[in-house]
């Protein structure tokens, strides 16, 4: 579940995981005033050459996971799939990443990709990369993201 927050993005940026983070008050799915701090999950927004850490907690109660997300942004600047899969696409067919997004952004999805494939897929996977991330996207996960 994601929980959106009012926070400073450059704040986020600047302190990484040592931000302070407001707890939330209490489980939205449950109700229960006791969470758990869940650890990050790294996010990549445009206009930032770096990701961001987003700061999860759990439920002790009914284990819901609450990832906490600044207020606005993600919709906004987020890339969208269709982006991220015609970045895969330069970078398969091409041998480079799509102008005008950041390099180490762009190589960030390309190898969390990869990393999904064999965790998903298992490294007996001989369809390639860009069959991978169909699949994935076809067994509703994300593609690209870092957080298994
Ligand atoms: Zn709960």
């Amino acid at each position: 579940m994601i929980l959106k927050v009012e926070v400073d993005i450059k704040q986020i940026l600047k302190l990484g995981k040592k931000f302070k983070w407001q707890k939330p008050e209490k489980c939205n799915h449950c109700n229960e005033t006791k969470l758990w701090g869940h650890g990050f999950v790294i996010s990549f927004f445009d206009g930032f050459e770096q990701g961001l850490y987003l700061k999860r907690y759990r439920c002790p109660y009914c284990h819901m996971v609450l990832k906490l997300k600044p207020i606005g942004y993600f919709k906004k600047f987020q890339a969208d799939s269709r982006t991220i899969f015609s970045s895969i696409l330069n970078r398969v067919y091409k041998d480079r990443y799509l102008p005008g997004i950041s390099w180490g952004r762009q190589h960030f999805w390309f190898t969390a990709l990869k990393r999904n494939i064999i965790a998903y897929l298992s490294n007996a996977w001989e369809k390639g990369v860009i069959a991978g991330f169909r699949e994935l996207i076809r067994m509703n996960k994300i593609p690209v993201t870092s957080s298994i």
